[in-house]
């Protein structure tokens, strides 16, 4: 039987659409949350990118801030540009389009964002308070992920999840995440010795490794919900995810396509930790 599909790009609808009435009541308490995008030269997809969260911040009313600056930009320009936006009060999020160009240390920049600004979640404060459960931004394409199980009633609770890379922003954030919610939670990687193996065995299957269909049919376990986080572009120009659509289909209870549904996620989360952390710059209490 063929799965259900999760569609991510109608459950970051219903969250941005609720995000748009919470903004209109913030404004009228005069909290008018404004997101900084620092884009530093010409990448395509980079810029692609930056222009759909322009895009999704403009829609529900939230004040974009946009830079974008050469790929000449020095070290010492970029974090003095970080600076100046930790203190500006019109910019409650920041965030800077990764990858940098060559020659920029990013993991620098992304440690000047103060914490309270750090919308992405990638900071050493975001990522210590998820590893210790404390209230903080959560990662926004693992907590996209996240919020397409709930969407669609799959709870983690006492089932096996599988996931499959092991990055900082999304691998080992949506483990942490799957763990919170009381998965039994493995990662696999690329020394995992025996993958297919690993992932028969997952109830739920997240996958984020950045191979065009890597993971195929046989590899996803009968009835599994499967999350497709990554994003590739085929020779000919096609946009595919890191599982094997159409032959995982046949066999998962739910799947995610793409695109359409770890991508306008990651976009909804941004715009809900931007408005979080409006709320927590105004001194309104929250529970991220
Ligand atoms: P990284 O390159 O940082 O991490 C990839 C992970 O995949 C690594 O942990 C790596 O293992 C693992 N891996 C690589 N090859 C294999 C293999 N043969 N078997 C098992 N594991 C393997 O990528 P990201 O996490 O940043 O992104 C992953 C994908 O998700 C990309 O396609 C990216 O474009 C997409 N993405 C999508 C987003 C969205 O909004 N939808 C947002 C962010 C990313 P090891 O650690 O051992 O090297």
């Amino acid at each position: 039987m063929a799965a259900e599909l999760i569609d991510g790009k109608k459950v970051a609808a219903d969250i941005r659409e609720n995000l748009k009435k919470e903004i209109a009541g913030l404004k009228a308490k005069g909290i008018n949350p404004g997101l900084a995008v620092v884009l530093v030269g010409e990448n395509p997809a980079s810029k692609k990118y930056v222009a759909s969260k322009e895009k999704a911040c403009e829609e529900i009313g939230i004040a974009s801030f946009a830079y974008k600056i050469p790929d000449t930009t020095t070290q010492e320009e970029l974090l003095s540009l970080i600076d100046r936006l930790n203190n500006d009060a019109n910019v409650n999020g920041i965030l800077v389009q990764l990858p940098l160009p060559k020659g920029l240390n990013e993991k620098e920049v992304m440690n000047r964002i103060k914490p309270e600004k750090d919308v992405d979640g990638f900071g050493p404060d975001a990522l210590g308070k998820l590893v210790l459960d404390e209230p903080g931004f959560i990662p926004c394409t693992p907590h996209g992920a996240m919020k397409m199980l709930e969407a669609y009633g799959i709870n983690p609770s006492g089932r096996h999840a599988v996931v499959v890379g092991r990055s900082v922003i999304v691998g080992k954030p949506l483990a942490l995440l799957l763990l919170r919610k009381n998965a039994t939670v493995t990662i696999c990687h690329s020394k995992t010795p025996n993958l297919k193996e690993e992932c028969l065995k997952a109830d739920i299957l997240c996958v984020a490794i950045g191979r065009a269909k890597m993971i195929t049919g046989d590899m996803v376990k009968e009835g599994a919900a499967v999350i497709d986080i990554g994003i590739n572009v085929t020779p000919e120009g096609k946009i595919v995810g890191d599982v094997d659509f159409d032959a995982a289909k046949q066999r998962a209870a739910y799947i995610t396509p793409v695109p359409g549904g770890a991508g306008p996620m990651t976009i909804a989360m941004l715009v809900y930790n931007t408005v979080q952390a409006a709320k927590m710059q105004a001194g309104i209490k929250i529970g991220l």
